[in-house]
């Protein structure tokens, strides 16, 4: 009898000691309660993260900044870091992957690359972001499966896949609004060919602690055309080839990386590009 007792606190501890390890999350408010006799009522009061819920001294739960948003949906808003709007201006944000001057070109209003420039990338670097990136894959469809509009955005290397999955049928996890190699996107909103058309993605990095160990895994939210396509998913880790049926590991980088655009030998034209840290 005295054994089982022993083994269940053994037991009971070391579930609680799991389950208190998991609960270790960044995000986790600190909730407290407690309650007070006012003129006779019990009045339930709560903090979350220290902050009393319906606050109104500003000292102590100041107002969200005002950010004065796009006129158009799509459009920047007031405090975005436009990284293309259509202007020769614009276009020096980008550079090649060297950070000298990119062969891309600048052509009604949108950038594209021409044959064998490379990847395009920012000149500043960023890391989690929000980001909207409007796009447009060739109205004379040439090609099929990955050969077909194929271009790409990386957040720190890891890549939201672009590509015309407008009738045009590949692997699930390398058609448009994958992570590449990783996830299919929930639904395929593509629109047709020649057709602008939009990714608007939520992207929170990876960390990683002194000895390259993922601390905490990136995730992505996507909207392409408006339409949800990837959920708060979690990568489990990189969207790099790696051959036919397997892509790269998490490998450790810098907090800040330039944002990427893949040149994959279609010329897929590009507009509307802005960011916002977070
Ligand atoms: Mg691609």
């Amino acid at each position: 009898m005295k054994v089982r007792v022993v083994f269940l606190v053994i037991f009971v501890g070391a579930a609680l000691f799991a389950g208190g390890s998991a609960c270790v999350n960044n995000n986790e408010p600190v909730i407290k309660e407690w309650t007070r006799i006012i003129d006779g009522k019990t009045v339930h009061f709560m903090t979350i993260d220290g902050i009393m819920v319906h606050e109104t001294d500003q000292a102590k739960q100041p107002l969200p900044v005002v950010v004065t948003p796009g006129k158009e949906p799509g459009d920047a808003p007031s405090d975005a870091v436009v990284l293309f709007d259509g202007s020769s201006e614009s276009f020096k944000n980008w550079t090649d992957t060297n950070g000298g001057q990119t062969k891309w070109i600048l052509k009604d209003g949108a950038m594209e690359p021409t044959k064998k420039s490379g990847y395009i990338q920012t000149k500043q670097e960023f890391g989690s972001c929000q980001l909207h990136i409007e796009w447009a894959t060739p109205e004379k469809v040439k090609g099929n499966g990955q050969g077909r509009g194929n271009s790409g955005v990386f957040f720190m290397g890891y890549e939201i896949q672009m590509l015309d999955s407008y009738e045009n049928t590949t692997y699930a996890d390398g058609q448009a609004g994958a992570l590449y190699g990783r996830k299919k996107p929930l639904i395929n909103a593509c629109r047709k060919p020649g057709q602008w058309q939009s990714y608007d993605v939520i992207f929170h990095q990876p960390v990683f602690d002194a000895d390259g160990n993922v601390l905490r895994k990136a995730t992505f939210t996507v909207l392409h055309n408006g339409v949800l396509i990837q959920d708060h998913y979690v990568l489990s880790g990189g969207t790099g080839w790696r051959g036919p049926h397997s892509v790269t590991n998490y490998h450790p980088h810098a907090d800040k990386l330039p944002l990427q655009i893949q040149d994959h030998g279609n010329p897929v034209k590009f507009r509307n590009v802005w960011i916002r840290e977070l």
